[in-house]
């Protein structure tokens, strides 16, 4: 009996909030035993990590309770958004291992929506307002105040019926009118000061073409688009708390009472993510993007997901992050250094090992037979057995990490030093012997002499060495240029500093190594999204642009968080 209790309420306990309202409305019987959520993106701009916290929310919620959760494109102002966008959104949800049930448009609803708003005039609950913008603004009052009424808030209906067909018909310019609801100038809450409910906007829409020149606000399209779907836990962030009764209301308006049985969508909120040393306004991201201050929405530096997938990020990587964080009813600022824990986690896990050398020097095993080679076994992942091994060919001429190499080393340096003995990885022991140095100092080649009995695997072969080196063969391995990322912003929270954004980017955010060496087996498929562990230097994916011919590699993460140390 009170087993069954104690794993119920670990069951309970493993649950978020919205997930345990869920589980309860469920058990209750609410909206007839239904589950149906929606992400409504805008397509305005890519998705980012923050977006990828909602997908995770609404799709999976819906699928853990056997619900479903459709997408909706809340495309009401034509002026920023592009099927470009709609089309990239798609393959980032699906990347992210969600499947919605439907597609839907907000813009599927301007003619009930404009049916509405027309009734609302009617009904004497809306009027055409013909000032600005600004004096509008200036006549709302502050939250202890209440606002100014518009001279235009009593005109007739007739007069307000006819100049918002007006409106819409593209007699009148840009900005001159707007429909406002007519609720209440001086309530406490300041979204029901009249707000605007249309605009004009001059621009072709993406789905609607020129059909419409008035354009339903966010505020007057999301809540109903909710309803008309059946949408049953509109699930959304914190900054929606203020516009819930807001939408309640208009959903009131729009059921005139009919709908006894209160079938409307409960909305519930949890907080945002707000990531260091990024932001996550689309305004910004564009900007970026429009200026060439990074190569594209899918930079690898950008918070967005297909910068993190060109990156080199598994969607489970992205999970694992969001999953870590939670969801909460409180606004925070959470660590890129957890997302990037997240990656590290994940990809040790699925990471193939292979070696390449960054900042080469040549080592010349000079007791080594010329012409000779030797394929070495090379395990793919010491994690994961079942992903086999593959092998890297050894030779009397290898690259070697320059930094693995000082004449004059202090104690614990355990890697190459005239007269110690080192291991290369899945080869040999060897010792070293010296080095040839130019008229400046700077190491030109590093000699070695290997020990013939202390081949890898061998029998006794594995005496004590401190210190194993990752190496490449000169004749067998292939050049590639190899890009290092940094944090993209200097500043720990870039949307709270009074400067301009771009003086926050960090000039350093990305190194160009273009003289490095990988092994052929890391060439391999290069664009099959393969996640690969440079050993000893962190892990990496071949970039989008990556070609046999010039080979790009993109750091995902170093192996160790480098920033850790410094602080
Ligand atoms: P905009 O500035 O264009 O309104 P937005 O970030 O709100 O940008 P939407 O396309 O409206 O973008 O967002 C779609 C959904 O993603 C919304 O439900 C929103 O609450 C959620 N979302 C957006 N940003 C974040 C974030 N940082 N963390 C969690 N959820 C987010
Ligand atoms: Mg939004």
């Amino acid at each position: 009996m009170t087993e069954i209790k104690d794993s119920e309420s670990t069951e309970k306990k493993s649950l978020n909030f919205i997930e345990q309202i869920v589980a309860n409305d469920l058990q209750e019987g609410k909206n007839g035993g239904r589950l149906q959520t929606r992400f409504p993106p805008e397509p305005n701009g890519y998705l980012h990590i923050g977006h990828a916290k909602a997908i995770c929310m609404d799709f999976g919620v819906a699928q853990k309770f056997g619900g479903v959760c459709n997408l909706r494109f809340d495309d009401t102002n034509p002026q920023k958004e592009d099927t470009e966008y709609v089309e990239a959104i798609k393959q980032d949800i699906e990347w992210l291992g969600f499947k919605w049930g439907n597609i839907y448009h907000a813009s599927d609803y301007f003619q009930k929506l404009w049916d509405f708003a027309v009734r609302l005039i009617k009904e004497g609950k809306a009027y055409v307002d013909e000032q600005t913008s600004e004096q509008i603004a200036a006549q709302k009052g502050t939250p202890t105040q209440p606002g100014v009424e518009s001279p235009y808030r009593n005109r007739p209906i007739e007069e307000s019926l006819q100049l918002f067909e007006k409106m819409n018909s593209g007699e009148i310019p840009e900005g001159a009118m707007v429909l406002r609801a007519k609720i209440d100038m001086a309530n406490s809450n300041m979204h029901f000061r009249d707000p605007i409910i249309y605009r004009i906007i001059n621009k072709e829409h993406h789905r609607t073409g020129n059909k419409w020149k008035v354009y339903p606000m966010y505020d007057f399209a999301h809540g109903q688009s909710d309803y008309f779907e059946g949408v049953t836990h509109s699930i959304c962030t914190l900054e929606f708390v203020p516009h819930r009764p807001l939408y309640d209301h208009f959903i009131d308006e729009l059921k005139e009472g009919k709908d006894l049985d209160d079938n409307r969508p409960r909305q519930y909120e949890f907080n945002r993510l707000n990531l260091t040393y990024t932001v996550m306004s689309k305004r910004k991201l564009l900007a970026l993007v429009q200026e060439h201050l990074v190569d594209g929405w899918d930079d690898p530096r950008m918070p967005t997901v297909c910068g993190l997938r060109r990156r080199g990020y598994s969607p489970e990587a992205v999970r694992k992050f969001i999953d870590m964080i939670g969801y909460t009813k409180f606004d925070a600022l959470n660590d890129y250094a957890m997302l990037e824990a997240a990656a590290r986690e994940d990809l040790n896990a699925r990471a193939l090992r292979v070696s390449a050398v960054l900042n080469p020097v040549k080592l010349i095993i000079t007791n080594y037979p010329e012409g000779q080679t030797e394929e070495m076994e090379a395990v793919n992942n010491p994690e994961r057995e079942e992903d086999g091994t593959h092998t890297i060919t050894f030779s009397r001429e290898l690259w070697m990490e320059r930094a693995d190499f000082m004449e004059d080393a202090p104690k614990k340096f355990f890697r190459m030093v005239p007269g110690k003995e080192v291991r290369l990885k899945n080869a040999y022991i060897v010792k070293c012997t010296g080095c040839k140095k130019a008229a400046d100092g700077t190491i030109e080649e590093v000699y070695a002499e290997y020990d013939p009995s202390s081949r890898s695997g061998l029998e006794g072969a594995n005496r004590k060495v401190k210190g194993t080196l990752h190496w490449v063969s000169v004749a067998h391995s292939l050049p590639a240029e190899v890009r290092l990322y940094d944090r993209l912003f200097n500043v720990e929270n870039p949307s709270a500093d009074e400067r301009d954004f771009r003086e926050l980017l960090n000039p350093d955010s990305l190194k160009v190594l273009s003289n490095c060496y990988v092994e052929k087996f890391a060439a391999e498929n290069p664009t099959g999204n393969r996640y690969l562990q440079f050993q000893r230097t962190g892990y990496f994916t071949a970039d989008k642009n990556s070609t046999p011919d010039h080979l790009i590699f993109n750091r995902t993460v170093s192996l160790k968080d480098t920033w850790a140390k410094q602080k």
